[in-house]
């Protein structure tokens, strides 16, 4: 049995948190302890300081803040080559960069660079789970859950759709298409951590013989995924309303081709209106609010409480490319941000639900990842609560550590924190209880759930079994 326990200041989440109430209602804080990891798994914790019997492996993050593994709902893994880039909207954005830049992915060579590439940051930003976008060819979703596979993330991903709208190099064919989904869904859906979703770009890039095939793949399979776009810019909605006539809404072109379900993910959602909002509560499809991309594109302000009001699904997500940063801190922030403009306040304790155990929940996950209760997944990382001579000095005024002031509450501490911290504040990240990522460098990429074959990382040859730990206790 493989014992790891690891001991730090233990946050995640047991319920919702209410709504701009920063008492601690869902927050389970658990300063000083150890969190116990068997073969993967989250065992239990241990109070204090005191550590667990000689056959667990230790090592100690005292000062440190422990979470469950971020998840970030929607990011698309070639636009890294694109985040970024100056323009006036979607529209142009997709047209001018992200086009010309998804079509190197057909080559599987760029593919496989660009997932590891793209997966090794999401680590490096303590994101241990994604819903991801890759290109149109299948040789990228081919590169990316081979990626996810030899680093044991938990990965939601699928070979984007788009058979109109888009450079010829990026489009597809409806039959060709539902070759390559049913050829991706055979090798990868339900193999280790990865799971298929049915990946429609938007409504512009797809006809309606596509949205039908997307939605007959959905009824034919148990258990997909279907992520797409939806009513993220005006221009883009009043598109679509010229495309499909015959649609009450943008929402309502993906609900006529049997899209929307309790899998279904859509980023944006902004542009909606009550009628919608029912919908997606009728559903459970999910809006990804994604604050950076919508600020940086000018999309709009996301109506969180009118989700609420209406009972559907929100989690958080970073957009990148049109986001501009893989880290889910900055994204909260923005989210704030985003929140504040709209006369209502993010709680920390919200912003930081929505990015582990309510995003896991939302897409169904909620038995394995997203919190430490036992028997869950352990993608953990440890975060320093500081970075920076400025943050050490608001997080030591919450902690009641500067003279004369007097210590904050956890709520002040943690927003503070949620507020400045990025990913320089990730100190290590374990997936699966396997440590991935250590400041300053990447881990083994060694393969632990499949038969895929994959060469340890010649950077780091004395990772490349697996075994060290860097214990700093014993
Ligand atoms: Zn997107």
């Amino acid at each position: 049995m493989n014992k790891l326990a690891l001991h730090g200041d233990l946050l995640d989440f047991e319920a919702t948190p209410a709504w701009g109430d920063p008492a601690l209602h869902g927050v389970r804080w658990r300063p000083d302890h150890w969190l116990l990891i068997e073969d993967g798994r989250i065992a239990g914790t241990l109070p204090g300081r005191e550590p667990p019997g000689e056959d667990w492996r230790r090592e100690e993050h005292s000062g440190r803040l422990l979470m469950p593994g971020f998840i970030d709902t929607h990011v698309h893994c070639p636009q890294l080559d694109v985040i970024a880039s100056w323009s006036p909207g979607l529209l142009h954005w997709l047209d001018t960069y992200t086009f010309p830049a998804e079509q190197r992915f057909a080559d599987p060579e760029v593919a496989a660079a660009g997932a590891g590439l793209f997966l090794d940051a999401l680590l490096a930003h303590g994101t241990t789970s994604a819903v991801v976008f890759p290109t149109v060819h299948a040789a990228s979703a081919e590169a990316l859950f081979a990626a996810a596979s030899a680093r044991g993330m938990r990965l939601v991903a699928g070979k984007v759709l788009m058979d109109r709208g888009a450079p010829p190099a990026l489009t597809d064919d409806v039959a060709g298409a539902e070759r390559d989904c049913e050829t991706l869904i055979a090798r990868w859906h339900g193999q280790g951590r990865n799971a298929y979703a049915v990946t429609v770009r938007f409504a512009i890039t797809s006809t309606p013989e596509q949205l039908a095939m997307a939605g007959r793949l959905l009824a034919r399979h148990e258990g997909l995924y279907l992520q797409t776009h939806v009513a993220e810019n005006r221009d883009e909605v009043a598109e679509v309303a010229r495309l499909f006539p015959e649609a009450r809404s943008y929402l309502d072109v993906y609900h006529r081709h049997g899209l929307l379900g309790p899998r279904s993910v859509l980023a944006h959602g902004i542009w909606l209106d009550d009628e919608d909002r029912r919908l997606l509560a009728a559903t459970g499809a999910q809006i990804a609010f994604c604050p950076t991309s919508n600020l940086f594109l000018g999309s709009g302000l996301f109506d969180w409480q009118a989700a609420m009001a209406h009972g559907h699904k929100v989690s958080i997500a970073t957009d990148v490319g049109g986001g501009t940063s893989l880290s889910m801190q900055r994204t909260l922030a923005e989210g704030y941000k985003v929140q504040a403009l709209r006369g209502t306040q993010l709680t920390a304790w919200r912003a930081l639900h929505a990015a582990t155990r309510g995003a896991a929940e939302a897409l169904g996950l909620g038995a394995e990842i997203g919190h430490f209760d036992v028997g869950a997944t352990a993608d953990v990382v440890a975060w320093d609560w500081a970075h920076g001579a400025a943050a050490s000095h608001r997080d030591a005024v919450a902690r009641g550590a500067v003279a004369s002031l007097p210590a904050q509450d956890l709520h002040a501490r943690v927003f503070a924190w949620m507020t400045l911290a990025d990913e320089r504040n990730v100190a290590a990240a374990w997936v699966a209880g396997v440590p991935r990522f250590e400041r300053g460098r990447m881990l083994q990429n060694v393969d632990i759930g499949t038969a895929l074959a994959t060469r340890p990382d010649p950077r780091d040859p004395q990772h490349a079994d697996g075994a060290d730990v860097r214990s700093r206790h014993s």
